[in-house]
């Protein structure tokens, strides 16, 4: 039996060939993910397969997601796979930022280290791999900034041509300067990220493209072995929790889906919990997770949030993630940007480093410590999304107190470290340094 799409809805879990071009379920309109018998073998011998794939010399081995094909079976030729071989993120030890989170010791998986510095090289390998087997010649997404960056330089690679539409204004420059660089058409529309988005779906099928949003199942399955490849490096130990940023929540649907799936294939022995971490400002998937009625999500309409990665207004992928969150034994919680921005500060010091939606994992550690939620002496593996470099203006403003929320409010920059203008002068220099 080969791969194929199932609807994600209880009820209805329809069956399509894999290769069908659809992005919602035909039937009912509910969300789409490729579903595959079970991979022969033990394992052991898998595991230790993967092991040895690191020392070949092959792209698809040296891929930190095509190393783990067998559990992304869903090409039958690897031979259309472009790989700029993603993923093998660190793991980082950060005592300063455990201390911060109220933790004996914290472990950050730094999606920064992608080639396109996000987590989003991950689905798109995956993405772009379905898109060149569809036979598509261009690819388009809507894209708060990492996606169109990732997207464009994987449709690049694999010679199709990558058309980006983003919200006017709403977009941080590093992640505008790379789709620029990579070649993809850039339209700013004048619009928010969901009424672009229904914009995109019109003209795709009007235009015979192939969508490469967040919706994206493929790009789902990529993500998936991010937590493969967190088990893999801690040598199957599973953590008590996994905690990550949410905005359109896929990843939070392929960790989920990953983490079930090794489950059931005997790779591990327990789930770990969920930790979904939003912005105050941008915060439905917190809404829905505390209301008494989780069957339906409430949109915010004006999402706000400097932490632009996570500023989504109406989650595309809310049913799958919290199937995810809930059979974890998982939470949602949300925190504001003085948190963030302070969060971030503090990754910055360890040496680390990431974007502003990253550090809302360490802020969501604070509050949910604190809370009791999530004992100090638990084992944390938290997933840092983007890399420090993306929103270099941000940095900017916080270390010299000039970083202001949506609302005008100037935050506190906490950890400020600014610049400091010295005259050319030996002696002032060694009095400032405290000779
Ligand atoms: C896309 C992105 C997110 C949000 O991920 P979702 O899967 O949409 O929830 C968080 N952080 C960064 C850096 C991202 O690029
Ligand atoms: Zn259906």
């Amino acid at each position: 039996m080969p791969a194929e799409l199932a609807c994600f809805e209880e009820r209805c879990r329809a069956r399509f060939p894999i290769t069908e071009i659809i992005y919602n379920c035909p039937r009912c309109g509910g969300l789409l993910e490729a579903v595959y018998p079970a991979p022969e073998g033990h394992p052991a011998d898998w595991k230790r397969m993967w092991r040895d794939r690191r020392m070949s010399n092959t792209p698809l081995d040296q891929s930190g997601v095509w190393r783990y094909r067998e559990l992304i079976g869903f090409l039958d030729d690897y031979r259309q796979v472009v790989t700029l071989r993603e993923g093998n993120t660190p793991l980082l030890d950060a005592p300063r930022a455990a201390q911060y989170g109220g933790l004996d010791r914290i472990t950050f998986k730094h999606q920064g280290f992608n080639p396109t510095g996000s987590f989003k090289d991950n689905g798109m390998t995956c993405g772009v791999a379905q898109a060149v087997r569809l036979g598509a010649r261009r690819v388009a997404c809507v894209s708060t900034g990492n996606t169109s960056a990732s997207m464009a330089a994987y449709a690049s690679a694999a010679g199709l041509d990558p058309i980006i539409f983003i919200p006017h204004g709403n977009i941080s420059f590093g992640k505008l300067a790379q789709a620029l660089e990579y070649g993809a058409r850039t339209f700013q529309v004048e619009a928010n990220f969901d009424q672009i988005l229904a914009l995109v779906r019109q003209l795709a099928e009007r235009l015979g493209i192939y969508l490469l949003n967040s919706i994206n199942p493929f790009r789902i399955e990529g993500q998936k072995t991010i937590m493969v490849e967190m088990m893999d490096q801690r040598d199957w130990r599973v953590p008590d929790w996994v905690v990550l940023p949410g905005g359109n929540l896929g990843n939070t649907s392929a960790f989920g889906k990953a983490l079930r799936e090794m489950k059931a294939l005997g790779l591990i022995g327990r789930l770990p919990r969920l930790a979904v971490i939003q912005a105050e400002g941008s915060a439905p998937f917190f809404d829905l997770y505390r209301a008494t009625d989780r069957s339906r999500l409430n949109a915010v309409t004006h999402p706000e949030t400097l932490a632009t990665a996570i500023k989504i207004g109406d989650p595309i992928s809310w049913p799958k993630a919290l199937h995810e969150v809930l059979t974890s034994g998982g939470v949602v919680e949300k925190v504001t940007e003085q948190e963030i921005a302070d969060a971030k500060a503090v990754i910055g010091r360890c040496g680390i480093g990431c974007e502003p939606a990253s550090a809302a994992t360490l802020a969501g550690i604070r509050k949910l410590t604190a809370a009791g939620t999530i004992a100090g002496s638990a084992d944390v593996v938290a997933v840092l999304t983007g890399n420090v470099l993306k929103d270099p203006d941000y940095i900017h403003r916080y270390h010299t107190g000039t970083l202001n929320a949506p609302d005008g409010t100037l935050l506190r920059s906490t950890f400020a470290n600014p610049p400091v203008l010295v005259p050319a002068e030996a002696n002032r220099i060694a009095a400032l340094l405290g000779e």
